[in-house]
């Protein structure tokens, strides 16, 4: 008989874009159920290069949010850490995040686009938002204090999206950020290693006395 070569398995990975500005538990429970449910094989974690969404606001250096973010997934065979967003010059948007990687990593890639609640709800105002479920299937994940129904879906296309609840963790790198600058514990809500790096590399210092916060 005719020996036939079996088709390679599609490789299915999950892409987790984000700031990381710090990474968190809630990120990675995010991706740790998403890869679970959809089989996934490998999730890539994405920080944002300028975050076009966040220009009111001062956002820690690339660099130090790639390495909290390697530190983060260092642990998970599983998991791995992209610099396309951040290599590439000028603003971020999640479209040329998508060609980008499947550019990288070829045809036999399926993408999951992994967001919260929150982010899922601005899809629509992103560019190229047309496109965007051309190149990924989106999964939405529940996010604490974020509510998301069937119908906040409608805009969407059916087939290109699903809700999926994980385990409500409510923090916000915003209240990490804040918890550092108050001289509060941010033990348990980061991993080890992130308390850690932003002790060593003086991230989110208390802004000074007497000078208005402008955040
Ligand atoms: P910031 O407060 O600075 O906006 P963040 O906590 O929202 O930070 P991002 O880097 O903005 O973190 O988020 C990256 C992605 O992770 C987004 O899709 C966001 O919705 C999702 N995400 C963040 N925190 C959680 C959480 N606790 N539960 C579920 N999804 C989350
Ligand atoms: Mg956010």
């Amino acid at each position: 008989g005719e020996a036939r070569l079996q088709r390679p398995r599609r490789w299915r990975l999950g892409v987790m874009g984000g700031t990381f500005d710090p990474i968190h538990h809630g990120h990675l429970v995010a991706a740790s159920e998403v890869a679970a449910q959809f089989e996934l094989d490998e999730v890539v974690f994405v920080p944002t290069g300028v975050p076009w969404q966040k220009r009111h606001r001062q956002v820690s250096l690339a660099e130090d949010r790639y390495l909290m973010t390697v530190i983060a997934t260092a642990s998970n065979p599983r998991f791995s850490v992209s610099r396309v967003d951040i290599d590439r010059e000028g603003d971020t948007y999640t479209v040329d995040t998508l060609r980008d990687l499947r550019e990288e990593r070829g045809d036999n890639t399926d993408l999951f686009f992994i967001t919260g609640a929150d982010a899922l709800r601005q899809i629509l105002t992103w560019r190229g938002a047309e496109q965007l479920f051309d190149l990924a299937h989106f999964v939405g994940v529940t996010r604490p204090g974020v509510p998301m129904t069937k119908d906040d879906l409608r805009h969407l296309p059916e087939s290109s999206v699903t809700l999926l609840e994980v385990p409500a963790l409510a923090i916000s790198s915003t209240d990490c950020r804040d918890r550092v600058r108050a001289h509060q514990p941010i033990w348990y809500l980061v991993p080890d290693g992130i308390v850690q790096y932003i002790a060593k590399r003086g991230l989110y210092p208390a802004p000074m006395t007497g000078v208005p916060d402008d955040r």
